[in-house]
């Protein structure tokens, strides 16, 4: 009997796992993905929002605030990587500088340090690709940038170092409530006890909740956002985050300096109706380079190596819905995280062990250790530190991606990991061989042959991610 089953392993459920590792009390977390931070939390902004835009007195304000300054707490307990570029908000013209001071109040209300309004000249200092036509601009110098789906994997790791545990491939399709607690049962067949329950199932929320509950207090309405990722090439082209003005659909399109030197843009805002709509289009592609060039000259979109979009899980309610189940004791629903979810997770984390604590005694483990470690990524040692690892293990010299300088050593350490993976994407998402320029074009073949070797899989059985992905299915050249 589990005394937390957490469903969801994006960085909403990871950062609750972790939070819940700090006491005595068995977790499990599972997802119906393959893999650790697969919607919401792969196909974002990666943006650690200020707090200047939620509205006061909410939740998504509250926590945003209170999560932006925790991720400096996570970066030196789990070595995540964090970009402090700061943030600007452009106005165009007398409408939309009304719009921004009363975003400057809200700010002021929110308790977002240091924010500022500036000329559009200062902000063109600042920042000289800006367009011409800004005439004013709110500085929110907190705004930072991480990489989100390692954020998830340190989380994930480090509650599993202290206890937790966390079952992939693991649909939950059914629960039902019993004397003291619930049967969870996954893909149909197999059924876990639990003591309580947390749903963190992003899009998937509201069909959870509808799994024990008559009347779930909100639905979600999966709302699409696409993006272009330039290369890391134009690294410098713009060094703050830069937002327009917000509008009734949202922050708007943005542009999103990354940790890796990648430049983003994006997203557009449109509800659709399936959860699942992936696709980029060509309507929303265009929508994002007109919106964009509202913002800079000269955008180099032929830099482009690749778009993508990611959905986000608003819901009717509007703020973050974080409650326990009026109908069903011991059922807690961390719903409605779409955008600053990302940032506001670790507030959110904290936030409900405090509910939880307020109806049950949670005791603190003595032995908790708050620290993940990651390997250094080799082609930032200096080429004395390169020489001495490649003297003790050749294949430090093995660069597999050229792209990206991702060594053989280093996708060996990302297969075996504490999240060890065995796909082509699993290993993209942990060692970022197939993230540069030719996205996996050369590396791919290297990649696969190294997964085969390592979990001792014939080729055709290495998939590219989910079960049944094979990239080989047969020989066609036999030598003879
Ligand atoms: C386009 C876009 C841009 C954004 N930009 C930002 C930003 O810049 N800054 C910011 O702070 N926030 C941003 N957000 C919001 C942020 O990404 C989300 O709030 C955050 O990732 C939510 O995490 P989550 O863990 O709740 O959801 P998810 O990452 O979606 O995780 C939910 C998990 O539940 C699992 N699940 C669902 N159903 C089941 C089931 N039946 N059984 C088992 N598992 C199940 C899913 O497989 C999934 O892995 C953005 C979101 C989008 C889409």
């Amino acid at each position: 009997m589990y005394d937390y089953i957490i469903i969801g392993a994006g960085i909403i459920g990871t950062c609750i796992a972790r939070e819940l590792s700090r006491f005595d009390v068995k977790v499990l977390v599972v997802d119906k993905e393959p893999d650790v931070a697969n919607h919401q939390t792969i196909a974002n902004s990666a943006i650690i929002h200020s707090g200047h835009d939620p509205h006061e007195q909410t939740l998504k304000a509250k926590l945003c605030v209170e999560g932006n300054a925790l991720f400096d707490v996570l970066e030196q307990e789990l070595d995540i990587p964090v970009l402090r570029t700061g943030g600007m908000i452009v106005a165009i013209g007398d409408a939309q500088e009304r719009v921004l001071e009363g975003l400057y109040q809200r700010a002021l209300t929110n308790q977002v340090k240091e924010a500022s309004l500036i000329s559009g000249d200062e902000a063109r200092m600042r920042e000289p690709k800006l367009s011409k036509q800004i005439t004013k601009a709110l500085l929110v110098p907190t705004t930072k940038v991480t990489y989100p789906w390692e954020v998830a994997f340190a989380c994930m790791e480090n509650a599993i170092h202290n206890g937790a545990e966390l079952r992939l491939n693991h649909a939950v399709t059914g629960i039902v409530r019993q004397a003291h607690g619930f049967t969870v049962t996954f893909n149909g067949k197999t059924h876990v006890q639990t003591r309580q329950i947390i749903s963190a199932a992003g899009v998937f929320s509201d069909q959870i909740a509808a799994m024990i509950e008559d009347q779930p207090l909100y639905r979600i309405t999966p709302r699409k956002g696409e993006y272009f990722v330039l290369d890391r090439k134009v690294k410098g082209f713009i060094n703050h985050v830069i937002y327009p003005v917000p509008n009734e659909k949202g922050k708007g399109v943005l542009l999103v300096p990354q940790v890796h030197g990648n430049l983003l843009v994006g997203p557009t805002s449109v509800f659709i109706d399936d959860h699942e709509d992936l696709s980029s289009t060509a309507a929303g592609l265009a929508q994002v380079r007109r919106d964009a060039m509202k913002l800079a000259d000269d955008i180099p979109f032929d830099k482009t190596i690749r778009t993508f979009a990611g959905i986000r899980a608003t819901s009717t309610h509007e703020d973050f819905f974080i409650a326990e189940s009026k109908e069903v004791e011991g059922f807690y629903h961390v719903a409605g995280i779409d955008s600053p979810g990302l940032t506001a997770a670790p507030a959110i984390a904290r936030h409900l062990i405090r509910l939880i604590r307020d109806k049950h005694t949670l005791v603190e483990k003595p032995g908790f250790d708050p620290r993940r470690k990651k390997p250094h990524a080799f082609h930032r040692l200096s080429d004395d530190e390169k020489a001495v690892l490649i003297a003790k293990d050749p294949r430090h010299g093995n660069l597999v991606c050229k792209c990206e300088k991702i060594t053989e050593t280093e996708i060996i350490a990302a297969i075996h990991g504490p999240l060890g993976a065995d796909t082509i994407k699993g290993i993209k998402k942990r060692a970022r061989a197939g993230s540069g320029l030719c996205q996996g074009g050369y590396c791919e073949g290297a990649v696969l042959k190294l997964i085969a070797r390592e979990r001792g899989l014939t080729l055709e059985k290495v998939n590219y991610y989910h079960p049944d992905t094979p990239i080989l299915v047969k020989e066609t050249k036999v030598t003879s």
